[in-house]
């Protein structure tokens, strides 16, 4: 145990041939890394990280109940992870966000705080205008979530903060709420939000903080290359694509998605700009592509963002064949000549093996793919060098022939 400011900290030893890549700056420690733990620490305390030499690597949170035993906050294992440390870590967040002119006038939506990538993991935090939407993935984080509002207020004196309902997925935390409650402020049923002067509304509460703000540059990128174009936005969510490939001059829009509320708020969305050439449709993908398929239907720009097929490696060779069934379907909907636009957003899922993946589908739909280019999680979803399961996105620029 070490002793600092007066408080006693366990110490997580780990063992020598798993001590590199967190010393070269990756913040996960798994349980199988672990020597040694000396102290006791509860579920969420802070814990001091070192090298079988004793040399300390960093300090972050004990999640005793996840596969990742601790999540490193910090490499100053002088620092304790206080207010002080959060407000900072907010700062520094906010000053990179301006770096990127994030807000400004045309985008009042972002990412403020991206976990890792901001040097507070399990702490995702969405701006929405004048609400922040936080997101909290570890034992650590919510058991201090008066600590993190208060430094939220303080930072950017919000309307109202939001804490999402924590997923079904492998992500839940032990005590997260399953409904999103109310942190700060009045309460809040609609998130509002410009992106690139694009007006997006949407009930509070639906899918993780709400929007999926990741994707703002390709969605840009879509609406140049939309004119005229016959488009379908397959797993469209609330239509972020969609909306923007209207807005590009589209001839038509077909938007599909398997969530109820999802195509109700993109309708919404699509009346309410007067796009009535947008056209939101409820479907599962997996029946749907190949009814399309089978319709001969033909669009000259698909979009297709289907949800993490490959949420960790063991899941990759099932996920792999989705990824290809579907994609394949993608390109037999690509009249020959015309644009596809495919996402993974599995970190489990390199862009090596994407693109590989991409290469097979094609082979499967007989047609020839020439991928333009290859763009990523936008300037505030920011990477640790070390940290490869960082760079989750993968958005693939292809033209099929
Ligand atoms: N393209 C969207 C984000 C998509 S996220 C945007 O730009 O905002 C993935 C979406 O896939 C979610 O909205 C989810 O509801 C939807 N989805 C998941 N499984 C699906 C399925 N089998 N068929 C259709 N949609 C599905």
């Amino acid at each position: 145990m070490v002793q600092a400011r007066g408080a006693s900290i366990a110490t997580v030893t780990l063992q020598r041939t798993h001590a590199g890549p967190v010393a070269a700056g990756h913040p996960w420690v798994f349980a199988q890394a672990v020597q040694r733990l000396e102290g006791t620490p509860s579920a969420g305390d802070e814990v001091i990280v070192s090298d079988p030499t004793g040399r300390a690597l960093g300090r972050g949170f004990w999640s005793p109940d996840s596969a990742i035993v601790v999540r490193l906050l910090t490499r100053d294992v002088e620092r304790a992870l206080d207010q002080d440390f959060f407000a900072r870590r907010v700062r520094d967040a906010i000053a990179l966000r301006q770096l990127v002119l994030l807000p400004r006038e045309d985008t009042t939506g972002y990412r403020l705080l991206h976990a890792e990538g901001d040097g507070l993991p399990g702490l995702i935090v969405d701006v929405y205008g004048d609400v922040l939407v936080v997101q909290l993935l570890s034992e650590g984080m919510l058991q201090r979530q008066q600590l993190i509002a208060d430094v939220l207020r303080e930072a950017l004196a919000p309307r109202s903060i939001l804490l999402a309902a924590s997923g079904a997925g492998a992500k839940r935390v032990e005590g997260a709420p399953t409904e999103s409650t109310l942190l700060h402020g009045e309460p809040v049923d609609t998130l509002r939000c410009l992106e690139r002067g694009l007006r997006i509304e949407l009930p509070a509460g639906m899918q993780k903080t709400g929007y999926y703000f990741d994707q703002r540059e390709q969605r840009a990128e879509v609406e140049r290359l939309a004119r005229d174009r016959d488009v379908l936005d397959a797993c469209s969510y609330v239509g972020g694509f969609a909306l923007s490939a209207a807005r590009g001059g589209a001839k038509s829009v077909l938007a599909l998605d398997s969530s109820p509320p999802a195509i109700a708020a993109g309708s919404a969305l699509a009346a309410a700009h007067g796009f009535d050439n947008v056209q939101f449709q409820r479907a599962d993908v997996r029946d749907e592509l190949a009814r399309l398929v089978e319709q001969k239907r033909r669009y000259e720009l698909v979009i297709f963002d289907p949800p993490k097929f490959v949420p960790t490696v063991k899941h990759l060779e099932r996920g792999r064949r989705a990824y290809r069934q579907l994609n394949a379907h993608a390109m037999r909907l690509t009249a020959p000549g015309g644009l596809l636009v495919t996402c993974s957003c599995s970190a489990a899922l390199t862009e090596i093996d994407f693109l590989r993946m991409l290469s097979f589908a094609a082979g499967d739909a007989r047609r020839e793919l020439r991928v333009l280019r290859v763009m990523k999680q936008g300037p505030d979803h920011p990477l640790l060098p070390a940290f490869a399961e960082g760079a989750y996105l993968k958005t693939a620029f292809a033209i099929v022939h």
